[in-house]
């Protein structure tokens, strides 16, 4: 389907385009400028995940990657399972964070990647590529993971000093050869400013061949759309195209966001034709969407540092997506979509009512799970998306529990 930068729609862009680009013109993003729904949902939801991985991104990229490259690369990014485990009566909890780098960044950077290497592969991978990219942890993993040992291929990777937890810093700082780290005395915002300021150098853009692997890559974006359908068709398989439909009514995603990539990719899989009922964003402090949701006024404040740091965002800059989801695609995001913040406490509080309920989960998923319990109607079911492994963030871990949290052999291997 095509695509347009969003700040100026009169540049319209293929998918290599957009992929190799990053951001069009003025730092607009790249997104679709129209969205037909799958034609065979119920079809899609009963079939094995790589069919229906390939159905889906194959219906969003086109005819620039042929299906059988497409499956290819599907199979080998997505090469880790995806559980859906129960964890209260009508709450699951989607686990996102099996692949190498521990949290759900893997999905989209895994993804990316092999697009980018198809990409130039095809065009003899004469000119240089860098990849310069901002973090608040997770990303930065999920990339430096994605990329290490490409040939040809530079990753650069911003973050902001002593805002990460340091087993995390070290499963993307520890890697060497082509991936080269910078610790920004900042905050987030900042590190993702220097990359757009980079970007918006036309010398610089050319001479490194930039190219930004955050969120705001079609590339990744479209590849998270995949678990919501996955989500789903772990949950209606086997059942009537009937019954099928009444469960996806009935059910309400919560997403923990930051810079809302993951909710994009939420309401990209709705309207591809994926009817469940509705989305929560949860937020921590950093509340501008919720407050924006609420009053109408776009008033972004200082980024403040919390317990779920991944998401100690201010200024989300896939929120523009959403909002053409709704004006420019016609998504009803009055009714599907609301967004709340959850105190640091909140998230504690969940942390352990969750432990005693038998889940161990990061602050991030807790967050979620908190804002989905708190808001889920007595006849909606509720997934929580798990977005890291607990292991990933051991101090709030152990601080709130005070339990010892096992290390799982990617963490294991860095550690010292
Ligand atoms: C990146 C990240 C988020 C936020 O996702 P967005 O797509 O930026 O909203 C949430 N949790 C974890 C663990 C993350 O790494």
């Amino acid at each position: 389907m095509a695509l347009i930068n969003i700040k100026n729609p009169a540049e319209r862009v293929s998918f290599r385009e957009a992929v190799v680009r990053g951001l069009g013109s003025a730092q607009g993003l790249f997104f679709f400028e129209s969205i037909q729904p799958l034609p065979n949902v119920y079809e899609l939801l009963q079939a094995d995940s790589l069919e229906r991985n390939t159905a889906i991104l194959g219906h969003l990229v086109g005819d620039e990657i042929s299906a059988d490259r497409l499956k290819a690369m599907i199979a080998s990014a997505f090469d880790f399972p995806v559980p859906c485990v129960p964890v209260s009566g009508r709450i699951d909890a989607l686990e996102l964070f099996h692949g190498p780098s521990l949290a759900f960044k893997d999905f989209g950077a895994r993804f990316m990647a092999r697009c980018l290497a198809g990409f130039r592969e095809a065009e003899g991978a004469n000119t240089p590529m860098t990849i310069l990219t901002a973090t608040s942890g997770d990303t930065g993993a999920a990339v430096a993971h994605a990329y290490h040992g490409q040939p040809g291929i530079r990753a650069v990777i911003l973050y902001p000093r002593g805002k990460i937890s340091p087993l995390q810093e070290k499963l993307f700082c520890a890697l060497g050869d082509n991936v080269t780290t910078f610790a920004v005395d900042s905050d987030f915002d900042r590190c993702q400013q220097l990359v757009k300021q980079a970007f918006d150098d036309p010398g610089l853009r050319d001479d490194l061949g930039l190219n930004s692997a955050n969120s705001i890559n079609i590339a990744r974006l479209i590849a998270q759309t995949c678990y919501y359908f996955e989500a789903v068709a772990q949950k209606v398989r086997g059942l009537s195209e009937k019954e099928s439909g009444a469960l996806l009514h009935s059910l309400v995603f919560c997403v923990p966001s930051g810079n809302f990539g993951n909710v994009t990719a939420g309401l990209l899989a709705r309207a591809l034709g994926l009817s469940y009922k509705r989305v929560i964003a949860a937020t921590n402090r950093n509340d501008t969407v919720p407050r924006f949701l609420a009053s109408g006024n776009w008033d972004p404040r200082p980024t403040m540092a919390t317990v779920t740091n991944a998401m100690d965002i201010s200024q989300p800059n896939n929120f523009p997506r959403v909002q053409e989801l709704g004006e420019r695609l016609g998504l009803d995001l009055a009714r599907i979509l609301s967004a709340c913040s959850i105190s640091d406490e909140e998230t504690r509080e969940a942390l352990r009512a969750l432990y005693v309920d038998g889940y161990l989960a990061d602050p991030h998923s807790a967050l979620a799970w908190k804002a989905l319990a708190g808001r889920l109607e007595p006849d909606e079911r509720g997934m929580f998306l798990c977005t890291a492994h607990p292991a990933k963030f051991l101090e709030v871990i152990q601080d709130a529990l005070e339990i010892e949290v096992p290390l799982p052999p990617a963490l294991e291997a860095v550690k010292d």
